[in-house]
């Protein structure tokens, strides 16, 4: 028997291969700090699938044991997540760093000091894009962050017109405000069909959004699945972020 259609990621991939063209995957995974046994959990099992994953790296507390941890995981970047992951918001805003609770000044030297900070550590792994922290930013902050370097910025949900280009996720496995562990998977493989077809008609990408400190079992168990079930598929492809950041319109002077 046929899997139920909207759930079905390969039925979907084979209609991608009909149509000529590639699905393109990209994984995001926040929170990185230090080398811990989750993080090498995160990068073997990336690595083991040929999956590029681009790491939220929180600037303020990072340092040399991360660049070297990761001088053995040719596939994974890092980009600049807000700078001390600080929440800031007055009542009643949910958590967010990079609101409108401070003056926009001072926002924007903390989010200058980590872009020098990770690109003087990681080099070439260090791809211009920032991740706020909750995926949460104030759009008063967007047309300032060209100026400071980036060149596209990451959050939750379908990519909008915005002052700077968006390079989004669009199924988080995390199930936060329930379990804390994996979400439903028949939810999360109807997410990730349902992504794929808008992908189809738009040429978007569909990014998995992860946060390797926080995985239970079953959201590892799921993880491989999905890379084992998408790698092996010729019409799929994980794509890394320097790509993505390389399809991007030149930067205006
Ligand atoms: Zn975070």
């Amino acid at each position: 028997m046929n899997a139920r259609a909207d759930t079905d990621i390969t039925a979907v991939l084979d209609r991608f291969q009909e149509a000529g063209k590639i699905a393109r995957f990209w994984l995001r995974d926040d929170d990185a700090i230090d080398p811990t046994p989750a993080l090498d959990r995160l990068l073997d099992l990336t690595d083991a699938h040929g999956v590029p994953v681009a790491l939220a790296v929180i600037p303020e507390p990072t340092g040399e044991a991360l660049v070297e941890r990761l001088e053995n995981a040719p596939l994974a970047s890092v980009t600049v997540h807000g700078w001390r992951h600080a929440n800031h918001a007055i009542e009643p805003f949910k958590k967010r760093e990079l609101g409108a609770d401070r003056p926009i000044d001072v926002v924007l030297a903390e989010l200058s000091l980590g872009f020098g900070k990770l690109s003087a550590l990681h080099g070439s792994r260090f791809q211009p894009v920032l991740v706020p922290p909750w995926n949460r930013i104030d759009t008063a902050l967007l047309p300032s962050l060209s100026r400071l370097g980036f060149r596209a910025f990451s959050v939750y949900g379908p990519e909008k017109p915005a002052a700077l280009p968006m390079i989004n996720t669009h199924v988080d496995v995390m199930d936060w405000h329930g379990t804390r562990g994996c979400r439903d998977r028949d939810t999360l493989r109807r997410e990730i069909v349902s992504r794929l077809n808008v992908c189809l008609e738009t040429d978007g990408c569909l990014g998995l959004l992860t946060h390797h400190l926080v995985h239970d079992e079953a959201v590892w168990a799921f993880l491989g699945h999905l890379f084992e079930a998408t790698g092996s598929h010729p019409a799929c492809r994980w794509v890394g972020l320097p790509d993505l950041v390389g399809d991007m319109p030149p930067p205006e002077e």
